[in-house]
């Protein structure tokens, strides 16, 4: 599915949406440039799922955790990250591990991250008004496919 979104208020809202959508267990990547608006969208799932506190990005703690009572969500940005410190991340164990996994820039990644998953690409739409985004959302694996048909109910 295909959204334009106008600015990062709607963009929260749109996280939200998803939050909606996504359980325990899932994986999301997150594509775009820097800038894009992927933190944005992660702070807007985390709110969706009642998390309180602050949403930042991990580019440089290469990943930050958020406790809910429900579940834990694990935000990680590959930005610049070498495929061989994703293993002495422990990735994995994370991966196998409870918790909701929203992944920014996992083409750092690639060969190593599971290839099911909920693929999330935000570009920038040029020549017009600068804080309008592109989001498309599409489903790696049969399992995403029914969050997205979910998801356009909502949207
Ligand atoms: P990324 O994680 O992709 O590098 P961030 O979410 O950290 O991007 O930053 C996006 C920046 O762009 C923020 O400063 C935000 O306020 C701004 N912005 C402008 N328009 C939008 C939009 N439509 N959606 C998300 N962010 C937007
Ligand atoms: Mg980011």
């Amino acid at each position: 599915m295909e959204l334009l979104i106008y600015n990062e208020y709607e963009m929260e809202r749109l996280g939200e949406k998803l939050a909606q959508v996504l359980e325990d267990n899932d994986l999301v990547y997150l594509r775009g440039e820097l800038g894009a608006g992927k933190t944005t969208l992660v702070r807007g799932i985390a709110q969706g799922k009642g998390y309180r506190g602050r949403v930042t990005s991990p580019t440089f703690t290469l990943m930050n955790v958020y406790l809910l009572e429900q579940m834990q969500i694990n935000h990680f940005d590959f930005y610049r990250l070498d495929p061989h410190d994703i293993y002495d991340l422990g990735l994995e164990d994370y991966l196998e591990r409870k918790g909701l996994s929203l992944i920014e820039w996992p083409q750092a990644g690639a060969g190593i991250l599971p290839a099911e998953a909920l693929v999330i690409d935000i570009s920038l739409v040029e020549d017009d008004y600068e804080r309008e985004r592109k989001v498309k959302i599409k489903a790696q694996g049969s399992q995403y496919q029914e969050k997205i048909k979910e998801l356009q109910s909502l949207c």
